[in-house]
């Protein structure tokens, strides 16, 4: 395949960390799928990337917790810019409740984004990477599943979950030359953190907890999409399985 355009799809590209990893591997030679359930956010990003001469598709509407959904949505981006060799599995949720206040209806709905969603697009796009006999899958988790993080069992169940899909598929796949790793962001400014910010769920203000930062400020988007952008890499064919941490030295 080197020389040839590969098709890279990222989950939740229309907002955040998602939003700059669809640009930055758009900049970097991927035609793109952004796919997300906002579907005007979907466009906006895809449309950015296309204003800049890159080849790049909104998939809007798609809740990655259903099936039916993810494998219709893959077909779509096969059919319109080829197999998806790359997928980002980049869309989740988060909650702050009490450990005893979790209902049932959260904790399944936390768990359908964060882990079936990542499970079902891994089993729509592997057979094509095998036919490639090349992939690269890079999963979103959260440094707060290296930490653990009150009032988040949930999330953070999802989120180990997702290492734990991460280690055991990237050993099942190698010999396919497809390699499987996981970036946990930590303290990223996006929308996600500033609404736990204005609800007070981050103990403090994104200022406050950048000056208890090792690096001395928050993470933006990029800082995670220049991390994707390696690993979905020709050169990073020998990392797999990877628990690759960015967070400016909050978790180590
Ligand atoms: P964000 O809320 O800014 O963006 C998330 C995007 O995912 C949105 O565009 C949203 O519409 C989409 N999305 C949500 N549910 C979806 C669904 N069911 N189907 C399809 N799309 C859906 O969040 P962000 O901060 O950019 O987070 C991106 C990823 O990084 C998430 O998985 C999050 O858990 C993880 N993360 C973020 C931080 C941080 O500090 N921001 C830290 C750790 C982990």
């Amino acid at each position: 395949m080197t020389g040839q355009r590969r098709t890279a799809l990222v989950t939740g590209g229309g907002s955040g960390i998602g939003r700059a990893i669809a640009l930055r591997l758009a900049e970097d030679g991927f035609a793109t799928a952004v796919l997300d359930l906002d579907t005007e956010a979907a466009e906006r990003v895809a449309a950015e990337a296309r204003q800049k001469g890159h080849a790049s598709l909104a998939v809007g509407g798609v809740d990655v917790s259903d099936r039916a959904r993810v494998d219709e949505a893959v077909r779509q981006v096969r059919d319109a810019l080829g197999p998806v060799l790359v997928l980002v599995n980049n869309a989740g949720v988060s909650a702050t409740e009490g450990f005893l206040r979790i209902t049932d209806t959260s904790w399944n709905r936390i768990m359908a984004v964060n882990l079936n969603g990542p499970f079902y697009f891994c089993q729509a796009v592997v057979p094509g990477m095998k036919k490639a006999g090349w992939g690269r899958i890079v999963n979103i988790s959260s440094s707060s599943a290296q930490s653990g993080q009150p009032y988040m069992t949930h999330y953070v169940a999802s989120k180990a979950g997702l290492i734990g899909l991460t280690k055991s598929l990237a050993l099942e796949l190698g010999p396919a030359g497809i390699t499987v790793n996981t970036i946990p962001p930590g303290f990223v400014d996006t929308p996600m953190l500033r609404a736990s910010e204005e609800r007070g769920f981050l103990g403090g203000s994104v200022d406050h907890h950048a000056e208890l930062t090792p690096v001395r400020r928050a993470g933006r988007p990029e800082d995670i999409a220049a991390a994707c952008a390696f690993l979905v890499s020709e050169e990073a064919g020998y990392v797999t399985g990877q628990v690759i941490g960015v967070n400016g030295g909050r978790n180590t």
